[in-house]
């Protein structure tokens, strides 16, 4: 049960980022066409996004046992 719910909780994670965060705050540019790249070591996730129009990196590490 605990596994159902951190895996949607990282589900809803991932749609947010791939949703609501694709506008650069840097420069504003709206990657509408682009995404988050996940990466996972089986420990943490990490997505990383870089802005195409300034090439701003941002990034989020999310803990893969966090509760
Ligand atoms: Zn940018």
């Amino acid at each position: 049960m605990t596994t159902e719910h951190s895996r949607s909780a990282l589900e809803r994670l991932r749609e947010y980022y791939d949703h609501e965060e694709l506008v650069c705050p840097d420069c504003g540019y709206e990657d509408a066409d682009g995404g988050w790249r996940s990466e996972t070591n089986g420990d943490v996730v990490e997505y990383s996004h870089e802005c195409p129009q300034c090439g701003a990196v941002r990034s989020h590490t999310l803990d893969v046992h966090e509760e």
